[in-house]
């Protein structure tokens, strides 16, 4: 078989699917029939037929992890809701709800979570989702909030660069961090991002060593939205390197209201932004908000390969098995990298 010159395939070691792979296992396939050695999903729908099933398939299990999305939990516990600018709560962003992630009884809600997965099923990694603050950055048009001003996160902010933050209220604190504080408010909020993941890691290297950890992220480089991946979500690649062995840039072009070939553009652009660790991309198949045509998936998922990326993924599972185009667009790829 003809090897696409867009990547070396003795260089791909992952090829996945997102998502739950009943779709495909009703339709009667295995996955190792397909090419795919690798599933990512939610870690509540992980269980001990699953594990089964997926290892006489000869396929890797990821677990999928809800990180800071606070839908369902900051409705019982208010004091976790993230705080904007004005002092107001956050409203939820289409469906995410970022809570404050200087709480720290979430925090530990979450780390025992993570630890039970892991002492539940041998999974071989866990990646990190929703790890940012409060936004909404996966539509054409992001809702892009200034967070979190609790005091909590106040006085973290304190406590990490000794600064004093005075004002009237929480929109005086916010006005006073914002107009003479900025470059050090950024740094700390990347670095109480970069905390989670390594207390992550730390976890993982305890009770599992050896499992990986992966992160599904803004694909956004520096300029997109004035820099709103650092300033707003904060994302810093530099300090995230050091905690996280594989990085999925979520690469969601229609969704996203970009070209396939951005997908492309994206990855080698990241492939130069970090040089020293995994990238496994998640591109998009599923028709939201616009169709993806089966072609539009095939240049996609190719894309997904580009630059120093290793292994690709797409959204979702469900989205290639309703559609018999996509099942060989998926089979034709994966096995086209396959030697
Ligand atoms: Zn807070």
């Amino acid at each position: 078989m003809l090897i696409p010159t867009t990547f070396a395939s003795a260089q791909v070691e992952i090829r996945g699917v997102y998502g739950h792979p009943q779709g495909l296992w009703d339709k009667g396939f295995r996955l190792d029939s397909l090419g795919v050695n690798a599933i990512f999903l939610h870690d509540k729908s992980i269980s001990a037929e699953l594990m089964k099933r997926a290892r006489n398939e000869n396929v890797k299990v990821f677990a999928e992890f809800a990180t800071l999305n606070g839908k369902g939990y900051v409705e019982n516990h208010p004091e976790a809701w993230a705080i904007d600018s004005s002092g107001k709560k956050v409203q939820s962003a289409t469906w995410f709800m970022g809570v404050c992630p200087s709480d720290p009884v979430f925090r530990k809600h979450r780390t025992d979570a993570l630890k039970k997965l892991l002492s539940d099923f041998d999974v071989d990694g866990v990646w990190m989702d929703y790890v940012h603050w409060h936004a909404q950055f996966e539509d054409p048009d992001p809702i892009l909030p200034e967070t979190c001003f609790c005091n909590k996160c106040t006085s973290g902010f304190e406590k990490h660069t000794g600064i004093t933050v005075s004002g009237n209220g929480i929109p005086g604190k916010a006005r006073f961090i914002l107009n003479r504080h900025e470059v050090a408010w950024r740094e700390w909020r990347a670095s109480v991002i970069a905390n989670w993941a390594a207390e992550f890691r730390q976890i993982i290297s305890k009770e599992k060593p050896g499992a990986l950890l992966g992160l599904y992220h803004c694909p956004w480089n520096d300029e997109d939205f004035n820099g709103a991946r650092y300033r707003i979500l904060g994302l810093d690649y530099n300090k995230l390197e050091k905690e996280v062995d594989v990085f999925s840039p979520m690469v969601y072009h229609n969704r996203m209201g970009r070209k396939a070939e951005w997908v492309k553009e994206n990855i080698e652009w990241f492939s130069k932004i970090v040089p020293n660790k995994k990238i496994w991309p998640i591109v998009q198949a599923s028709n939201e908000p616009a169709n993806v045509s089966a072609k539009e998936f095939e240049k996609v998922l190719r894309y997904g390969l580009s630059g120093r990326a290793t292994g690709v993924m797409m959204f979702t599972t469900y989205a290639v098995a309703g559609e018999p185009a996509k099942i060989e667009v998926l089979k034709k790829v994966y096995h086209s990298t396959m030697q």
